[in-house]
């Protein structure tokens, strides 16, 4: 029924005057420009300029070699930029390179576009057939972003970068769109445009043919190639020193190729060195995969395969800095320090049988210890069998497993799960600007308490339990009066086994299934951080495929909003919000009200900011004016939500036996180290299988161990 009020703007109508005056504040504020796409509304022209940098995936990345920083705002990216110049003079000559670099970038995209166009006007002139334009977007979908109206400056990258962004189901670009790709300014796509040239295409590769061979079909196959990888990145503290993984065991064998036989960088790549083996057919000496490392002097820093970089002479792999940075830091006894080069000298290992003495490679025939070896065909046993099945006495992975289970149709290929459950615990001087320590200690008190949790998702293929998902959290039990849980790092590798969902929709079922356990557990809050991965860096699983794909900001902040809105209509969680609709709420009125979980978002902006005050700015009003600013960077990419299904006020504390850290797979670092050291690869499918056999040895170990000290309690 029409009410009898009615607003003289809009022409709504109200039945009652209080409801009308309510509803005429929405115009008064509104602000006037409008992003076409998620009808965001902005006070000022150029927010929404700014703004619409999220749809459109442009981003300013740094123009330093070997330095994956991407910024949406140039401004953030000039800040950044100090970081690699010494004085301001030289960032000030960095800096106008660079925005000369775009401006010529901008010109020549122009021209291109003039060119085109004259060619498609003289076509149609001389009434000539001509091919569309390849980066002419070919979906009219009306959710696509439309660039026209962006300013210039604001792109660096290609119109075809937009296109590929919202394709997240087209698998392989064409040639065309293969070489623009390289020029985009994604970190991936630098790895990309960066990596020593192959000797051949991937799919060539035994690898690549591998894991089309294995799959259960070549659609799905093509769906788990392409499947959203999402991760989180790796802080300043968390980079890697790996282990020293010297083994004497394999600088032994005898006919280890030399580095320059290396061909190309596809990691079992065919080498005449040494005849095939019968275990799989493939080469004797097959090579493992080069990793890409971090710079210790700054996070931001890769080493790519084949670059120089340097290292201390006695632990090779302890430091690694790149030629760059070792350049600019002030280096005391440089003759400690040796250049090498990024390659892995490393090949499989194999072992001959004691009867027929045929030699089989390790990892084909999941040899770990140096115990004496009959191959099967004269043991005349079964093929390898390796099945880790849930603790069923643990909750959350009883819960977790049974919701997995669920989304599959093929029940044979069932999925299981092992979790490990820490104790930790921090200062909050550790989490929180000096500046505001002492309000902080009066939020937090001075000690914050959490649990780190470590999940590992298994699938069965093949008779072997492989490893194919994995979530690392942190949850809060009281932060200032508030729990929350925190999906840390989550890494995924393209081994699963799916009929007819896409692998994207299991993982985020699991996400949600986790979210969905902590609710029941009294949890109220969560946060997620879209930080897209780098290609190559490893974040949970040691060495990716080569062909995995990534997804960049754009698409892990589009996936995050698919698994959130699912998570609502699900009922696990209620009103999700952004950072920039958190902030609206006005729950964030100081620095210390921002969420800082360890090695977090937040925790490190705060780093950051702090790290970036002069001594002279040292104060609580030039703090927040730097904060301001990443406020306005942050604004989209990280999310805030309640959790339901519970009526606890406050979450249940966990009893003693539901913690059972392990000093490896309950650390994530320390797992990636030993996959390095052990050459877990996760790169192909084949040996996916001898990484999960490795890993499941552990567990196996560890259940034995608590089962033994169990009934010396009783
Ligand atoms: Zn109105
Ligand atoms: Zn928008
Ligand atoms: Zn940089
Ligand atoms: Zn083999
Ligand atoms: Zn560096
Ligand atoms: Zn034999």
């Amino acid at each position: 029924m029409a009410g009898e009020w009615e607003c003289n703007v809009c022409k709504k109508t109200y039945s009652c005057r209080k409801n009308l005056n309510t509803h005429m504040h929405a115009h008064a504020e509104e602000p006037q420009f409008e992003c076409e796409i998620c009808l965001r509304r902005f006070t000022f022209q150029t927010n929404l300029y700014e703004h619409k940098s999220v749809h459109t995936g442009k981003m300013f990345a740094c123009p330093f070699r070997n330095c994956t920083k991407t910024c949406r705002l140039k401004g953030n990216l000039k800040k950044h930029m100090k970081v690699h110049c010494k004085s301001v003079r030289k960032l000030d000559e960095e800096y106008k390179n660079f925005t000369m670099s775009l401006k010529e970038k901008k010109k020549q995209r122009k021209q291109k576009r003039q060119q085109k166009r004259k060619q498609l006007s003289e076509a149609v002139e001389n009434h000539l057939e001509i091919d569309k334009p390849d980066n002419l977007p070919e979906n009219d979908d009306a959710h696509e972003p439309r660039t026209d109206n962006v300013r210039e400056e604001d792109s660096p990258s290609t119109s075809n970068n937009q296109a590929t962004a919202n394709e997240p189901d087209h698998e392989d670009l064409g040639p065309s769109r293969k070489r623009e790709r390289k020029d985009q300014s994604q970190p991936q796509d630098e790895t990309v445009a960066k990596k020593p040239s192959s000797s051949g295409d991937n799919n060539d590769s035994p690898s690549g043919s591998e894991a089309l061979e294995h799959s259960p079909s070549t659609s799905s196959n093509q769906k788990i190639v392409g499947k959203p990888q999402p991760e989180q990145d790796l802080g300043p503290e968390r980079k890697r020193g790996r282990m020293d993984d010297s083994k004497p065991k394999e600088e032994t064998i005898a006919d280890k190729p030399s580095t320059s036989s290396q061909s190309g960088d596809s990691c079992e790549a065919p080498s005449d060195l040494g005849s095939n083996l019968s275990c799989c057919g493939l080469e004797r000496l097959l090579r493992y995969s080069i990793p890409v490392r971090h710079c210790k002097e700054n996070d931001t820093c890769r080493i790519l395969k084949g670059d120089e970089y340097m290292c201390r002479k006695s632990k090779p792999e302890a430091d690694n800095i790149c030629l760059d940075c070792f350049a600019r830091a002030n280096v005391k006894n440089q003759n400690l320090w040796m250049k090498k080069v990024n390659l892995n000298e490393k090949v499989e290992e194999t072992v001959d049988c004691l009867e027929c003495g045929e030699s089989s490679h390790k990892v084909c025939v999941f040899h770990f210890k140096e115990t004496p070896f009959v191959c099967g065909n004269c043991s005349g046993e079964p093929g390898f069998k390796k099945i880790i099945e849930t603790d069923t006495s643990c909750e959350i992975d009883a819960f977790l497993a049974e919701k997995a289970n669920n989304q599959l149709e093929d029940k044979n290929a069932k999925i299981s799960v092992a979790s490990y459950t820490t104790a930790k615990s921090t200062t909050t001087k550790e989490l929180m600007p000096v500046l505001y320590l002492k309000d902080a200690k009066k939020k937090y008190g001075s000690k914050i308490d959490y649990v780190a949790r470590a999940i590992y998702f298994f699938q069965i293929v093949d008779n072997i339990s492989i490893a194919f998902f994995g979530l690392f959290t942190q949850e809060y039990q009281d932060l200032g009066g508030k729990s929350w849980c925190v999906i840390d790092y989550l890494d995924s590798v393209p081994w699963m086994k799916v009929s007819s969902k896409s692998p994207s929709k299991i993982y985020l079922e699991l996400i949600l299934a986790y979210f969905e356990y902590m609710g029941l557990k009294g949890f109220k809050n969560g946060h997620l951080w879209a930080n897209p991965p780098v290609k190559g860096v490893d974040y949970i699983f040691n060495i990716h495929p080569e062909t995995q794909r990534y997804l960049d900001k754009v698409q892990l902040i589009g996936w995050y909003h698919k698994i959130l809105q699912q998570g609502e209509r699900a009922r696990v969680l209620a009103g999700y919000r952004n950072f920039e609709e958190e902030f609206k709420k006005g729950e964030i009125k100081h620095p210390i009200d921002l969420p800082v979980f360890v090695d977090s978002l937040w925790c490190k902006i705060l780093k950051w900011v702090n790290d970036e005050l002069k001594t002279d700015e040292f104060d609580d009003e030039h703090f927040k004016e730097k904060l301001e600013d990443e406020y306005k960077e942050r604004a989209e990419d990280n999310f805030f939500f309640e959790l339901r299904g519970s009526q606890l006020q406050q979450p249940t504390p966990l009893q003693s036996k539901e913690f059972n850290p392990h000093k490896i797979l309950g650390d994530r670092e320390t797992f990636l180290d030993k996959c390095f050291v052990e050459n877990w690869e996760f790169s192909s499918l084949r040996r996916a299988k001898y990484s999960s056999v490795g890993i499941i040895k552990l567990i196996e170990g560890a259940r034995e161990e608590r089962d033994a000290n169990g009934s010396m309690e009783d």
